[in-house]
């Protein structure tokens, strides 16, 4: 049973701030960690907890989203998609999927280059703030998709559902200190740091 959101704690990132140079820099990474992520932290915490809503688990909230309000979802999909970001990150030495989501993404995309660039399309094509995604669908199908600010795959607001695998967050703030206007070279290193072992253990538990 997941935690209810009251129980939910602030996270390191398990990883030191620098240790996906020289894709993503330390001084990017700790201001993304620790101002902004941690400012979504705090204020669903406060949010969730005036709205009724902290005794629910993230998922169950998400699936209920259109209940409370925008400022709960901005920053309730704020706390989850920084906290699966971290957790699908690392350096890969050019190391590509492999396992059970290397097959998946084979079978349902034809193979990983493809992937790749329906992926890095809906990244770079996403206008202003927000993400892009390789969720499973519920019949077990991999799709790309992309959300806008802090919106996910598993809202009831989004259209295309899907349990999320990997995300790539494409707001400025993720990359404008290294690369300032140029999204294109911050979605190119983001297939060095692809942490591939840990997305397919999502792959896997989903
Ligand atoms: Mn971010």
């Amino acid at each position: 049973m997941e935690n209810s959101i009251s129980k939910l704690e602030f996270k390191s990132l398990g990883y030191e701030y620098n240790s996906l140079e020289p894709f993503i820099d330390a001084q990017t990474m700790e201001l993304h960690h620790s101002k902004h992520h941690q400012t979504y932290y705090n204020n669903m915490m406060k949010s969730a907890a005036e709205h009724g809503a902290d005794q629910l688990a993230l998922q169950q909230l998400f699936g209920r989203m259109s209940d409370f309000p925008v400022f709960l979802r901005n920053n309730a999909g704020g706390h989850f998609n920084h906290e699966l970001f971290w957790s699908i990150l690392k350096l890969n030495g050019g190391e590509g999927p492999h396992g059970n989501l290397g097959q998946a993404i084979v079978r349902d995309f034809g193979s990983f280059d493809r992937f790749r660039e329906l992926f890095s399309q809906a990244a770079a094509t996403r206008f202003g703030s927000g993400w892009a995604w390789l969720n499973k669908d519920s019949a077990g199908k991999l799709f790309v998709s992309s959300t806008p600010n802090q919106d996910n795959p598993l809202m009831d607001i989004t259209p295309e559902k899907g349990f999320p695998v990997l995300g790539l967050d494409v707001w400025e703030h993720a990359y404008y200190l290294k690369y300032q206007n140029r999204r294109p070279e911050y979605i190119d290193a983001f297939w060095h740091v692809v942490n591939w072992h840990e997305a397919e253990k999502r792959y896997n538990a989903l």
